[in-house]
């Protein structure tokens, strides 16, 4: 089966050096500048498992300029580039070409999704963390689960789903992916702005937890107006919980801020304020935190959208 991969960041190791290793066809799409690089690396990703053994992975890498049609790609960009990269590689999706989206927060699924009326868009959420040690060393940092689902609620689950799990990747099909993508935004909505706004690790945060119920209380009432009623079932002691379980861990957001790279704000806080006044749903926390967190990123020198 061949797979092309969009974005030699994190993820998009993650995902080909895995699928190389179960023997598929893959390819990984980057920019020239990075693709140099990487050939002068021997064409190979350093890949640690969860077991922290280190191999070295032979992967086939291409720009997207390249001509030769694909039939299944994942996008391992982050959400603010989504539009920008499948414009670029657009000449080579044809009807019926699988499109696997893995962006955190939502609106760049629907962003892309329009631009792709004659593919079989799919989106993903995935609770697996990886980061690059280096440039093409990718670390399988936490164990998780990646549930797929389509925005169209008639799509049925894919035939490579299950050999995915063949492949000791962990997955889920998703009936429901709008309320997993929902309920994964209101817990980053009131973890990341805040680990990046106090500077702390996750389980810092603990002492913050009358902001956080009151946060908790305006998102809850923000995903029943987006009808999304089961993503909204307790969603405080939900996030008490991921606070407690990730208390070690340095959120995303915060771990862009810290290396001095763009945020996915306006996909996480943005996106849920934007829906907020559109379904005249209570924000006055929301907005007062996306403004904190936007001035926090201006004072950082990081761009507040
Ligand atoms: P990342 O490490 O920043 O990687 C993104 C990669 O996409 C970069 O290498 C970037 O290349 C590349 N890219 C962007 N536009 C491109 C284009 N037009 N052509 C070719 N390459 C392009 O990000 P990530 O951590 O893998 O995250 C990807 C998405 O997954 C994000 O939405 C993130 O929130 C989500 N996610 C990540 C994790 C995780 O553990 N890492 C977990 C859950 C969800 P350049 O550097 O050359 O621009």
């Amino acid at each position: 089966m061949s797979w092309h991969v969009l974005g030699a960041g994190s993820l998009g190791c993650l995902w080909a050096a895995r699928l190389q290793q179960a023997g598929q066809t893959v390819s990984l799409i980057m920019r020239p500048p990075r693709l140099a690089r990487f050939q002068a690396a021997d064409g190979r990703l350093l890949f640690t498992n969860l077991q922290e053994h280190t191999r070295s992975v032979p992967v086939h890498a291409e720009t997207a300029s390249s001509q030769q049609p694909i039939q299944r790609l994942i996008l391992a960009c982050k959400a603010y580039s989504a539009t920008e990269a499948i414009a670029g590689i657009r000449h080579r999706l044809l009807p019926g070409t699988e499109v696997i989206l893995l962006q955190n927060g939502i609106g760049s699924q629907q962003q892309v999704s329009r631009t792709l009326p004659d593919c079989r868009v799919l989106v993903a959420s995935t609770t697996e963390g990886a980061w690059l040690k280096d440039d093409f060393h990718c670390v399988h940092a936490g164990a998780g689960q990646t549930q797929f689902g389509s925005l169209n609620h008639k799509a049925s689950p894919p035939d490579w789903l299950h050999r995915l799990k063949d492949y000791a990747i962990p997955c889920q099909w998703q009936p429901d992916i709008h309320g997993v993508l929902w309920r994964k935004l209101a817990t980053n909505c009131l973890i990341n702005p805040l680990t990046v706004i106090y500077n702390c690790r996750n389980g810092a945060l603990v002492q913050y937890l009358p902001r956080i119920r009151q946060l908790a209380d305006e998102l809850e009432q923000l995903l029943q107006a987006a009808g999304q009623h089961k993503a909204a079932e307790d969603l405080y002691g939900h996030v008490r919980q991921v606070i407690d379980s990730t208390a070690a861990n340095t959120s995303s957001m915060l771990q862009d801020v810290q290396q001095q790279r763009r945020t996915e704000i306006s996909y996480i806080t943005g996106f849920a304020l934007h829906q907020a006044r559109a379904l005249e749903a209570p924000h006055q926390q929301l907005l007062a935190l996306h403004q904190e967190l936007q001035q926090c990123l201006v004072r950082l020198h990081l761009p507040a959208d």
